[in-house]
């Protein structure tokens, strides 16, 4: 069995950048994050290791310092922090922030807001807590519910994969063709498009494909449906200790991939895992 890594895969420049200024801020000061910094379950435990405290309410934080995630926030929730005597570190992301201010710029100009995203996710929370009216979709259901207006403007999560934006944004145009739709599709993280092309790539000459992320991990979970659209067998891991040999029987090939929030030593051991199941079969 051959072990092929994605050419694109794990962690991204924001999640990299928003942990290390966490980190450098965190040996300064007593700092809280707020909300999850990533979605990965080994990253929280070393933050957690240095006495860096996770909230995910602003009254819970008992911190001079509360630190923003790459996600991203809204004015509101910046403001409650403030308003409690705190100091906003700022560790969002600037592909997130780009998005923030795409989405304050359709709102400005008159167009009722159309997010396509996963409804309570923190980034999608933190586009939609300023805006007076707006409605986030993901689904062609999720368009056939929508209300008339007269000009809609659609954005998306930055996570999400670019071919469901158009979509999406071509089933609106069908359904009010008597609307002004605009869709702007910068706000699509370009790191999150390598990774999904290449996962798909990837995915389409393995027999197995391992992607490995959190569970609760918006990228990843688009990664495995990525995946699964050109291969049957796809299992996500959050280490090496989740594989299972008989997963592997009778592949040539096994694709490995990884969501933004997966740290390099994670994507490695699980290689090195797989490697593992491989030869012990060759022997
Ligand atoms: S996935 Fe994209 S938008 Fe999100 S933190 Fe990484 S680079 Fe930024």
């Amino acid at each position: 069995m051959r072990v092929v890594r994605a050419s694109h895969l794990g962690m991204c420049f924001g999640v990299r950048d928003a942990i290390a200024k966490v980190l450098r801020a965190g040996a300064r000061e007593p700092l809280t994050v707020l909300g999850e910094l990533v979605h990965n379950g080994t990253v929280l435990e070393q933050l957690a290791a240095r006495g860096i405290q996770l909230r995910h309410e602003v009254a819970e934080v008992e911190t001079p310092c509360v630190a923003i995630t790459a996600h991203g926030a809204s004015e509101r929730r910046r403001a409650a922090v403030r308003e409690r005597g705190l100091r906003v570190l700022d560790a969002t992301c600037p592909i997130v922030r780009a998005a923030h201010r795409a989405v304050t710029a359709l709102a400005a100009e008159g167009y009722h807001p159309v997010i396509v995203g996963t409804p309570n996710h923190v980034e999608v929370r933190g586009l939609t807590e300023d805006l007076d009216a707006f409605d986030v979709i993901s689904t062609e259901e999720d368009v056939e519910r929508l209300q008339p207006q007269r000009r809609f403007g659609v954005a998306a999560q930055t996570t999400q994969p670019i071919e469901r934006v158009r979509q999406l944004g071509w089933l609106i145009r069908r359904r009010f063709p008597l609307s002004e739709v605009r869709v702007v599709e910068t706000t699509v993280c370009v790191p999150t498009r390598l990774r999904q092309e290449a996962a798909g790539a990837l995915a389409a000459m393995s027999d197995v494909v391992v992607v490995v992320g959190g569970a609760r991990s918006n990228n990843t979970r688009e990664l495995c449906a990525t995946c699964r659209q050109h291969c049957e067998r796809v299992f996500l891991v959050q280490g090496a200790r989740d594989l299972r040999p008989e997963w592997f029987a009778g592949a040539r090939v096994a694709g490995l991939t990884a969501g933004t929030s997966t740290p390099d030593a994670v994507v490695d051991s699980v290689e090195a895992a797989m490697q593992d199941i491989a030869t012990r079969r060759v022997a």
